[in-house]
């Protein structure tokens, strides 16, 4: 009797042993693509390209977080406190980027000016107030920020943009240390998020090109800009990725976060 119930019980281990071999294989292609990050030494790079995404925390977050990690790039990312005041779902995805060693966090104004720029730019007191609301609510220990809506720059004494956010910023900038940064190129995406045009190559020559003609805000420097949300879209994630190997692969290109700015 003992016999029979040890053989069984011996079957039964050899047929639970095979069944999780053929798991394995059968689930070893479906694995996601695996990164290889690119990182070649680069002693005598000319130019600064820094990758930066505005409007986070949003469902696209973990998407770009994850690519982030995947590509081993530096990015800055630039949060509105408010998205996750009112979605809680947002939280994680926050943390995530808290812990991501290669984001820099950066303050974008915790109401994104309720999307009403024109009237929120007319007063720079309250412009004030929001981003130091931002700064308390996400506890921000950088003193990087971009305006929402406006491509405005304001880094020591040098400043660029429309007349009242540049003043807003200025009067910001002064009494609390902040820079402010604009981009010089942005890669535009549909409502899904899809991206505009599909091609990294093109979004790399434009790149090149504008930095070859001196056409960015400081020269040999350029700052691009996305938006989290772009990252729902599977298209966006693989052109963002082919893009980021292409500059990765550039020995005149070294990727950066904003605090390497140079002014
Ligand atoms: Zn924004």
């Amino acid at each position: 009797m003992t016999k029979i119930i040890l053989i069984t019980l011996a079957i039964l281990f050899i047929f639970v042993d095979l069944s999780l071999v053929t798991y394995k294989y059968l689930h070893k292609d479906s694995k996601k693509t695996v990164v290889h990050p690119i990182h070649k030494a680069k002693p005598n790079y000319k130019y600064s390209v820094f990758l930066t995404s505005d409007d986070g925390p949003l469902t696209g977050s973990k998407y770009l977080d994850q690519l982030i990690r995947d590509y081993e790039v530096p990015f800055t990312l630039f949060l509105v406190g408010k998205m996750v005041s009112t979605n809680r779902d947002l939280v994680p995805s926050l943390n995530r980027y808290r812990i991501n060693k290669y984001a820099l966090l950066g303050n974008h104004s915790f109401t994104h000016a309720n999307a009403h720029y024109k009237r929120f730019y007319k007063n720079s007191d309250n412009v004030e107030k929001d981003f130091l609301q931002n700064n308390r609510y996400l506890k921000l220990d950088s003193n990087i920020a971009r305006l929402p809506g406006r491509n405005v720059f304001a880094i020591d004494g040098l400043s660029k943009g429309d007349l009242n956010a540049k003043s807003a910023a200025i009067q910001i900038a002064h009494n609390h240390g902040y820079k402010f940064f604009g981009w010089d190129y942005e890669l535009h995406h549909e409502q899904n998020g899809v991206i505009k045009q599909q091609s990294a190559l093109y979004h790399y020559k434009k790149i090149k090109r504008l930095l070859k003609e001196n056409k960015t805000f400081r020269k040999d420097q350029i700052i691009i800009l996305m938006h989290d949300q772009m990252f729902t879209s599977i298209t966006t994630q693989k052109t963002v990725g082919e893009l980021i190997l292409l500059l990765q692969n550039d020995t005149n290109i070294k990727l950066k976060k904003l605090d390497e700015y140079k002014i």
